[in-house]
Order: structure tokens, then C-alpha cells, then sequence
């Protein structure tokens, strides 16, 4: 069995939606897993925003151009009138929903049945149309089978069970359409995968199923080697392994959720990204497979904040470093990047909402430093001891950016380096053309 994972410009645009159809009707038997249209889910945000801030009025404004969107769409795909009859009712039905919930006092319960309507009404939409076309297809709702435990982890063993259950019930079936990002939380509300998690619902649903495959179809070709908004003539990847890809999901690569890739991994399911626009084109094959070129791909991310810790008072002792990581433990807060020497610790952080208290608790054990705006910038490929000269050609290409923290070694296919945000755009011109100008 395949899954395909479409995300939002794939099911935004009619021509899009007219190509993911080609793409899926075959015999193959497969699971379809849809995002929200382009741009829903941000507004699906606001309307719930709007609502945590009392702003009803604003807020049902908003919903119309939900409703707006959906409506305008469905009138240029669906031909027939008893197709637009069923949607129309659909679409009535759930944005009625959403009025009833702007209705109630304000809870995050409520929040995150706002924002995954967009998937729900997506794929109804979808599945109308290809009963339209007279395509057998099935629509499976995410909450049936998806959930998360409390640790926010998917809960595998009860996905597979309850999809696998699913898929029985519809024996002679070949399309299964479902939505991404949506799943139940422990305690069995609507919850979701964060955002972009439709790349992680269709790597668990693959994982689960033993698919011989997982294509993610986006609005581009795959992994770039360095980001095309802000370097010329970069490049498509055309294989990468589960570990640089993941290193690059991580850090900044838009072009996959961080998390996607670990249950394909797994398992060992290749993860192919193409481009819905560009359906001939290679994108990128990841798998076991990897090729030895020295340095593959850099990408940053943005607004990371580095901690400095810094103890004399500690010099050689054993305990320093194991109370500051039970500092970032207890507020939940996962350290990215870590330097140290023998006197202090450099690590870095994206997630801020505990700030404050860290600081609070790590003063305790060192003096501290707190520096914002800061940049990762990480590059994957074969680095390892054996290609020599691939770090010096790194730091050669970066002579003119400040560079605050250097990470290398903790395995052999990524180096990660610190620098402030400002220099960023000039640091990823600067490796493109040091690194990749002779490829
Ligand atoms: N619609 C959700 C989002 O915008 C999930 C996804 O697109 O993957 O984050
Ligand atoms: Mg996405």
C-alpha cells in the first residue's frame, strides 16, 4: 500500500486538485492523507483568536471567508448540481460548528476544534468530487484511528489497530482519503500534530501500514541544498538519508515537518517529496541510500536564543552539566545545540516560554548570558573523519561572518554553527558559492 501526503497549494488550486486526482486514480491501493486549502489553517488561527480576545463579531466576519473560500472553490470544481447540493450542505453544517463554538466561553478545547475544520472540510470537499467523477473512494475521518498519548507521542500500537480496522471495513477499496494534522489527545479531545503536521500523519499512517512508500507532494521539488528565497541556483537533492533529512526538516528545511521523518525511518519506508506542479521531476528519494559528496545541503533556522552558562566556581566538577540539562528538563524546554569547554556551557534553545525561569535557575549554578536573535545554521552530507578538509572549507567560506558556537562530531553527516541573525542571508550566499559553485 502507498500514501500520499498533499499539502495545502496541492488541494488549494482547481488545477491542482485536478492533477492530484490523475496522480491517485490508478489500481494501486493507497491512503490519501489531504491538508487544509492554502492559507485556512492561518485563517482558522485568527478566527479563534479573535474569539480568545471577544471579538465575535470580527470573528464571524472571518468565518464567512472560510466559507467564502471553500464555496468559490467548490463551484469551479464540481460540475454536477447534485454534487454542489451535498457540499453546500456540508459546508453549511461545519461552518454552523464553528459559529456555535465562537458561541461558548473561550477554551483550548474549543481552539483546536476551530483550527483543524480546515482539513475536514477539505477533504469532504475532495471526496465529493471524486464521487463525482465516479472514482470509488473512501473517507476516513483522522479522529477514528490517530491519537496521542501525553506526551504528545503518537500512540502506535493503537493507530495501527484502529486504522487497520478501518481499511477492513472497506474491502475492494483502493483510494482512502483522510486528513492530516487532526488526531485525539490522552484524553480523547481533538487535538493536533502542531503545525505541519500533515507530513507527520502521513509518515505514522505509513509506518503503521508498512507502506511500501510515502510520497509528499508539495508546491516544490524537494529538498534544496541551500533555501531558494534567499540563494540563487540552488539545487534539488535527489537522495538523501533518513539522518540528513531529518537534520534538515529540523533546521529550517520549510519543505518537511521536523518530526516526519523518524517513523518512516523506523521502519525503513522510503519518503519520496515531489512537486504537485512538476510531476516529471525527480524530488528527492529518501532512504538507507545515500551518496558520499562531502557536503549536501545547508539550511538555517531562525530566532534562537543561545544561554551561556559560565562557572568557575564549578571548575571540573562532575554534576555541572547534568544540573543545567535538569534545568531545561523540568520546564520542558529541548536544548538544540551544545559547546562547552571546561569552564562553560553554550547551549541553544527555540522554544522561550520559559525563559525567565531558566535564567532564574541556571543564575543559581554560573553566571548567565542570554543572547536573542540568533541563527543556526546547519549542513548535512558525508562529514566525517574521512573526507578531510570539508570543516576548513566551511569556516574558509565563512571568514567574514562572526561565528558564535561550532558543533561537529556527534556524528559524521551534519555540522552546526551559531552566528547572529543578522549575517544570516550573507552566510548562506557564502557557503552556496565556496561550497557548491564547482557542482
Ligand atoms: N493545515 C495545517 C497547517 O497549516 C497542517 C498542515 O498543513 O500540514 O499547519
Ligand atoms: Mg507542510
Amino acid at each position: 500500500m502507498l500514501v500520499f501526503k498533499f499539502g495545502g497549494t496541492s488541494v488549494g488550486k482547481i488545477e491542482n486538485i485536478h492533477r492530484i486526482v490523475k496522480l491517485i486514480n490508478d489500481d494501486q491501493p493507497k491512503i490519501v492523507v489531504l491538508s487544509a486549502m492554502s492559507g485556512i489553517t492561518d485563517i482558522l488561527y485568527d478566527i479563534s483568536n479573535l474569539h480568545k480576545s471577544k471579538q465575535n463579531n470580527n470573528a464571524s466576519e472571518v468565518i464567512d471567508i472560510v466559507k467564502t473560500r471553500f464555496l468559490s472553490t467548490a463551484e469551479a470544481l464540481l460540475f454536477n448540481n447534485d454534487s454542489l447540493k451535498k457540499f453546500y450542505s456540508i459546508l453549511d453544517d461545519k461552518i454552523s460548528h464553528i459559529n456555535t463554538l465562537i458561541n461558548q466561553d473561550y477554551t483550548d478545547i474549543i481552539k483546536n476544534e476551530i483550527i483543524v475544520q480546515g482539513e475536514i472540510i477539505t477533504t469532504e470537499l475532495i471526496q465529493v468530487y471524486l464521487e463525482e467523477l465516479t472514482i470509488k473512494s473512501v473517507l476516513i475521518s483522522a479522529v477514528n484511528f490517530m491519537s496521542i498519548n501525553a506526551d504528545r507521542e503518537p500512540n502506535y500500537m493503537n493507530i495501527e489497530s484502529r486504522l487497520k480496522d478501518e481499511l477492513k471495513n472497506h474491502k475492494g477499496t483502493n483510494i482512502f482519503i483522510t486528513q492530516g494534522f487532526i488526531c485525539l489527545n490522552h484524553k480523547g479531545e481533538i487535538d493536533n500534530l502542531n503545525r505541519g503536521g500533515s507530513d507527520f500523519t502521513a509518515t505514522i499512517i505509513g509506518s503503521v501500514i508498512n507502506a511500501s512508500e510515502i510520497q509528499i507532494w508539495s508546491d516544490i521539488d524537494g529538498m534544496h541544498n541551500n533555501d531558494p528565497r534567499f540563494v540563487e541556483n540552488t539545487k534539488c537533492i535527489k537522495n538523501m538519508s533518513y539522518q540528513e533529512a531529518e537534520e534538515l526538516a529540523y533546521f529550517g528545511a520549510k519543505v518537511l515537518h521536523p518530526t516526519c521523518i523518524y517513523p518512516a525511518k523506523v521502519k525503513g519506508i522510503p519518503v519520496l517529496l515531489k512537486n504537485t506542479l512538476k510531476p516529471n521531476n525527480a524530488g528527492t528519494y529518501i532512504s538507507t541510500i545515500t551518496e558520499k559528496v562531502g557536503i549536501k545541503a545547508i539550511a538555517a533556522k531562525d530566532k534562537i536564543t543561545a544561554i551561556k552558562i559560565q562557572s568557575g566556581r564549578m571548575l571540573l566538577a562532575y554534576g555541572f552539566l547534568s544540573k543545567i540539562f535538569e534545568i531545561f528538563n523540568n520546564y520542558k524546554t529541548p536544548v538544540d545545540m551544545i559547546t562547552t569547554s571546561e569552564v562553560s556551557i553554550s547551549v541553544t534553545i527555540d522554544n522561550t516560554s520559559n525563559l525567565d525561569n531558566i535564567v532564574k535557575e541556571l543564575k543559581k549554578v554560573g553566571d548567565v548570558e542570554v543572547l536573542h536573535n540568533q541563527t543556526l545554521i546547519c549542513l548535512v552530507g558525508n562529514l566525517g573523519a574521512e573526507t578531510k578538509g570539508e570543516l576548513s572549507r566551511i569556516l574558509i567560506a565563512l571568514k567574514e561572518i562572526p561565528i558564535r558556537m561550532v558543533s561537529y562530531g556527534s556524528n559524521s553527516n551534519n555540522v552546526t554553527l551559531l552566528i547572529n541573525s543578522e549575517h544570516k542571508i550573507k552566510a548562506l550566499q557564502d557557503l552556496h558559492s565556496h561550497l557548491f559553485s564547482i557542482n
